[in-house]
């Protein structure tokens, strides 16, 4: 007998992974490039755990992630968002995220699609388990100024034929580059959406104090 699910259209779920400290419209071009190219029925995207350290510095609380990360989304229908990580108190793993996000749905009813820029996807072989990462979904790599997708041939075969490139509207906007911006007193204004920029200042994040 057949599987249960088996020879039925599965959905395709696109998963946006980050810290999002603060989320920017280089995240949302990429989740929204992706969920359109590759016909997704949504993208999920997913705040980091709190840690107390990336690459160093301390990084905003979860809290501020994740209610900046629901004001970007909140207007795009196909975009939602979790706190499957966040509410783990400590950063996961991305097999461990994508192995429990598969219980949420019935078996083989959907894949999913992780979706990542360059950067990270070049770093994936430091990544817990990448051939397993490999197996479990299909990885999208996005195209992000400064990184050549040419370097995507030098990974192992098994990861890259899991690898789908996507081009999409090149932004050079990281979240560096805006805590920077904003501690120096600078204008943040179109490189995030406006109620993200509001939070921000509201709140007194990234050294800027207040309004
Ligand atoms: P930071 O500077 O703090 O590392 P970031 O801008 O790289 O922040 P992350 O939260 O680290 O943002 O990134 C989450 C995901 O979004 C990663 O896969 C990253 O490669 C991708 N990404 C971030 N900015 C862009 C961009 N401008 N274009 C394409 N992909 C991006
Ligand atoms: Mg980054």
């Amino acid at each position: 007998a057949p599987l249960r699910g088996e020879g039925l259209t599965k959905r395709k779920i696109g998963i946006m992974g980050g810290t999002f400290d603060p989320i920017h419209f280089g995240h949302l071009v990429a989740a929204e490039e992706a969920y359109f190219s590759l016909g997704l029925a949504e993208v999920i995207f997913v705040p980091t755990g709190d840690s107390f350290h990336k690459r160093g510095r301390n990084i905003s609380s979860s809290e501020h992630r994740y209610t900046m990360t629901m004001l970007a989304t909140l207007d795009n229908p196909h975009f939602r968002l979790s706190r499957v990580e966040i509410d783990r108190g400590t950063p996961s793993h991305t097999i461990d995220t994508l192995r429990e996000m598969h219980h949420w749905f019935p078996p083989n009813s959907v894949s999913f699609y992780f979706i990542t820029g360059l950067d990270a996807v070049l770093d994936i072989m430091s990544w817990k388990e990448p051939f397993e990462i490999a197996k479990t979904c299909n990885i999208v790599a996005v195209s992000r100024p400064g990184y050549n997708k040419s370097k995507l041939q030098e990974l192992p075969e098994e990861i890259k034929s899991s690898i789908i490139p996507l081009e999409i509207p090149l932004l050079a906007i990281s979240s560096t580059e805006i805590r920077k911006r904003v501690s120096e007193g600078k204008s943040i204004r179109y490189l995030v959406p406006w109620p993200v920029e509001h939070y921000i200042y509201k709140n007194s994040l990234y050294n800027r104090n207040g309004w």
